[in-house]
C-alpha cells in the first residue's frame, strides 16, 4: 500500500495558516494534523492534546535528547516540535498528514523527509499583512513592526518550497491546496505498490 503523504505548510505570521488547516481538515475526510510540543504557555482556548502538547522546557530538552522530534525550532522564545512517532505512524497506516510549522522547521523536515509536499502560504501583499495582524489585535506596535520585518525577510524562503499559495481569500486558497494534494497523491512515483499490483493479475 502506498504510504500517506507528508504536508508541510508554513508562511508569514498573519498569512492565514491557521484558518486555512482547520478548513483543509474540516474538508478532507482522514485527513490528520499534527500535534505539535511546545514550551509556549496555552492560550485561552486551546486544548492540551489538540492545540499543543504543552510541556516545560526541562521536558522539551529531554525530548530533543531522545531524538523524539521529527524536527524543533524556537519561535518567538519558545520551543516547538513535530513529534516523530506520531507522524511516522499515520503515515505508515496510510493516511495524509498537515504539519503547520515555522520555516527552521520545514527546512529540517526537507532534509530528514524529502518526499514530503511543502506549501508556503503568503498574503496578497505586506500592508494587508500589517492591516490583519493589526485586526487581530492581539500585538503590541512593537511586536507587528518585527513580524513585518520577519515577514519581508521570511519572503527569500518561497524558493525552497514546492508550491507558494497566495491567500487572498481564504476558500480560493483552501481549494488550490486541495489540487495541489490531489495531484500529488497521483504522482507516478507514488503509485509503484499500485503498478505492482495491477501487474500481478
Ligand atoms: P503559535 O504560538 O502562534 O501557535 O505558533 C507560533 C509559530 O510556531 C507559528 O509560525 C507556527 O507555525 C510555529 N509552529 C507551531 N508548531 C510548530 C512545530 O512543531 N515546529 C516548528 N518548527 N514550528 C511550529
Amino acid at each position: 500500500m502506498d504510504n500517506g503523504l507528508l504536508v508541510v505548510i508554513s508562511g508569514p505570521s498573519g498569512a492565514g495558516k491557521g484558518t486555512i488547516c482547520k478548513r483543509l481538515k474540516e474538508e478532507i475526510k482522514d485527513l490528520k494534523v499534527s500535534v505539535s510540543a511546545t514550551t509556549r504557555k496555552p492560550r485561552e482556548g486551546e486544548i492540551e492534546g489538540t492545540s499543543y502538547y504543552f510541556i516545560n522546557e526541562e521536558e522539551f530538552i529531554k525530548r530533543i535528547n531522545n531524538e523524539e522530534f521529527l524536527e524543533y525550532a524556537k519561535v518567538y522564545g519558545n520551543y516547538y516540535g513535530t513529534p516523530k512517532r506520531e507522524v511516522f505512524k499515520e503515515l505508515q497506516d496510510g493516511n495524509d498528514i498537515i504539519l503547520e510549522i515555522d520555516i527552521q522547521g520545514a527546512l529540517q523536515v526537507k532534509k530528514n523527509y524529502p518526499k514530503g509536499v511543502f506549501i508556503f502560504i503568503l498574503p496578497p501583499s505586506l500592508t494587508e499583512l500589517n492591516n490583519r495582524i493589526e485586526k487581530r489585535g492581539t500585538d503590541s506596535k512593537e511586536v507587528i513592526l518585527k513580524r513585518m520585518q520577519c515577514a519581508y525577510d521570511e519572503l527569500d524562503y518561497a524558493f525552497e518550497y514546492d508550491y507558494v499559495v497566495v491567500n487572498d481569500e481564504v476558500e480560493a486558497a483552501v481549494e488550490k491546496i486541495k489540487i495541489i494534494i490531489l495531484a500529488e497523491k497521483n504522482r507516478a512515483i507514488r503509485k509503484k505498490a499500485i503498478i505492482s499490483k495491477i501487474r500481478e493479475v
